[in-house]
Parts: structure tokens; C-alpha cells; sequence
């Protein structure tokens, strides 16, 4: 636990982000929890309990910063919330009609080609896919 703990402190100081308590179990629990790609909701729900003196702005305020220094990446796929992404490789997200959780996809995207292609003379710097659907997982449970 302990060497977790700088290492998400080197983490945060690499991004000149001071490492307080909050930060750090914040990015903690982004890092663990990576596949739910939480909303900032979903982490102070599941700090309070541990952590009596976090609160919602916190978390707000935190998530903002890794944001800005590009700690994490933001996902808006329900268009109603930003759900939070730490996977730094380049993916495309499904969103589970039934059970709303979402997954990272993992497929050879012909329009991601690096940093700087130009369409149309636009210079592309960012290509997000939301593919929407029902997953794996409930799909599985229909059959049964
Ligand atoms: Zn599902
Ligand atoms: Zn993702």
C-alpha cells in the first residue's frame, strides 16, 4: 500500500498536481478502477465511507485538474455526464443500453493515424468512438 502510494505521488508531482490525502486516494481509486470509467459521482460515493472529510467539490475540483494536465481523459458518451478514463492507449468506448456500464473497444481504427492527419484541411488531433449496444455480459444473462 505504502509503495502504491508514492508511486501515485510521483505520479501526481510529475504533473506538478500537490499530492494531498484526497488526491491521492482519488487517483488511487481511478487507477483500480479503470474499466468502470467512474463518473465523479461514482468516486466520492465510494471514498465517504473511508474518507469522512472528502467531499463533492473535492472530488469536482480534483477531477478538473487531472483533466487539465491530462492525467485522465474525459468520456462523454451518455452526453448527460463525464465519466472519467486513465487508459492513456487509444480506444473506443460501447455504452450498454441495459445495464449502462461502458467498455473500452479494442479495434484497428482506420481513422486514428497518429497526431496529425488533416481531413478536409482540418488538423485532426482527437478521434473519439461511442458505440452503443447491449454487452457481453447481458447478453450472457438473456440466455440463461
Ligand atoms: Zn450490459
Ligand atoms: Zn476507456
Amino acid at each position: 500500500m505504502i509503495t502504491n502510494m508514492n508511486k501515485f505521488k510521483n505520479i501526481l508531482k510529475q504533473k506538478n498536481i500537490k499530492p494531498t490525502y484526497h488526491r491521492l486516494k482519488i487517483l488511487e481509486y481511478i487507477v483500480e478502477n479503470m474499466g468502470t470509467h467512474p463518473t465523479a459521482e461514482m468516486i466520492y460515493d465510494a471514498l465517504k465511507g473511508e474518507i469522512p472529510t472528502i467531499s463533492m467539490t473535492t472530488v469536482y475540483n480534483t477531477m478538473n485538474s487531472f483533466l487539465d494536465k491530462g492525467l485522465v481523459t474525459p468520456v462523454i458518451i451518455t452526453g448527460t455526464e463525464v465519466r472519467y478514463d486513465y487508459n492513456k492507449s487509444h480506444h473506443h468506448h460501447l455504452q450498454c443500453r441495459k445495464c449502462g456500464k461502458i467498455f473500452d473497444i479494442d479495434i484497428e481504427c482506420p481513422l486514428a493515424l497518429g497526431k496529425k492527419k488533416f481531413i478536409n484541411g482540418h488538423r485532426i488531433e482527437e478521434v473519439h468512438g461511442y458505440f452503443k449496444g447491449i454487452c457481453k455480459n447481458c447478453l450472457k444473462s438473456k440466455k440463461e
